[in-house]
């Protein structure tokens, strides 16, 4: 029988980012509107038995790479039980989390007791006033606690900060991160704006590109590129001195999508077999309508079968999804 999960493109998957809640504490900007959204009623939201069931028919499948996303799933009640559940599972190689930081430092012991490999932080700016004006939160000092809380656990690396330059992003903060990996080797990566927006506000002329950032950096510190690691999203580099890193994630000027081997499953049990699908396979409903895991697994290959071959921002009648970031997770 054949294990692996493949997709009409000849691509194997192996990564699967698993959103645990649509619902967040913050209200960025490039994110949803300063109100929130409407959030998914909790009745529909995998219980993290069902998360569990799930992801092992996944790593059964051959996704060794499990990364917990939201809305922000430090929100969500002890997260660390679903850690230890998933952590738990024969096969499951890489278990990580995306966060906003700011529960962090509260959490960091048990989520790393728990198991959890790997910890992303989002951070769009390291000057107190432009974060409250990115975030709608007036919370940088506490989410840097949270990076210093995790970074204590010298298991849980790389540790990497990710930040979404938006418009008014200028070279000051540029360097601000650049410090921040020199001093404390955290693999700071910039990501471009992405028509995921909550308050459909894109604009491709509002992306700061990934060569405009680079540009900025090497008019002070010159950079030396890392060979790509395959499926990755970042293009890595290390300063040419030697001190610390810095990626650039560009989906919008130079996609990443040909060897693509990523899938998401949404907080209310939707399989997307890409960031920008306009279509999505139900598994909750089978799942608790009794579906047996050859059923399941029956139904997520057929969708991977399906799986979109790129995604098309800047094409003639490209459309955003209609679920926003917040709801589909990073
Ligand atoms: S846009 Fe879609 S196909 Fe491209 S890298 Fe992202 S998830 Fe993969």
């Amino acid at each position: 029988m054949n294990v692996s999960l493949e997709d009409a493109h000849g691509r194997t998957i192996g990564d699967l980012r698993v959103s645990v809640t649509d619902r967040c504490n913050f209200r960025c900007h490039y994110c949803m509107p300063a109100e929130g959204m409407p959030w998914i009623d909790r009745g529909e939201i995998l219980t993290y038995a069902e998360i569990e069931r799930l992801v092992r028919i996944f790593v059964a499948l051959g996704v060794a790479d499990v990364r917990l996303t939201g809305g922000e799933p430090l929100v969500r009640r002890e997260l660390p039980s679903l850690v230890a559940r998933l952590a738990a599972i024969d096969g499951l190689e890489d278990l990580s989390l995306t966060t906003n930081g700011y529960l962090l430092a509260g959490q960091a012991e048990g989520l790393v007791a728990a198991g959890i490999d790997r910890v992303n932080v989002s951070i769009d700016s390291l000057a107190r006033a432009r974060f409250f004006e990115v975030t709608r939160r007036d919370a940088l000092d506490r989410v840097l606690a949270g990076l210093e809380a995790i970074a204590a656990f010298p298991a849980v690396r790389p540790i990497k900060v990710n930040a979404v330059p938006m418009p008014g992003f200028g070279e000051d903060d540029v360097l601000r991160f650049c410090e921040l990996a020199r001093e404390r080797r955290f693999q700071v990566r910039f990501i471009e704006f992405m028509p995921l927006d909550g308050g459909r506000a894109w604009r491709s002329e509002d992306v700061l590109s990934g060569a405009e950032v680079q540009a900025m950096i090497e008019r002070i510190h010159p950079l030396r590129e890392r060979p790509r690691e395959p499926h990755a999203t970042a293009r890595v580099f290390e300063f040419a001195d030697g001190e610390g890193e810095i990626g650039f994630i560009n989906p919008v000027s130079e996609p990443f999508c040909a060897d693509c081997n990523r899938l998401r499953l949404t907080a209310d049990g939707k399989l997307r077999t890409c960031l920008f699908s306009l279509h999505e396979t139900d598994l909750r409903g089978p799942l608790r309508d009794g579906a047996d895991d050859a059923e399941l697994e029956r139904i997520i290959r057929d969708a991977v079968w399906r799986k979109e071959l790129k995604h098309r921002i800047d094409e003639p009648g490209f459309r955003p999804p209609a679920r926003t970031m917040s709801a589909i997770g990073g």
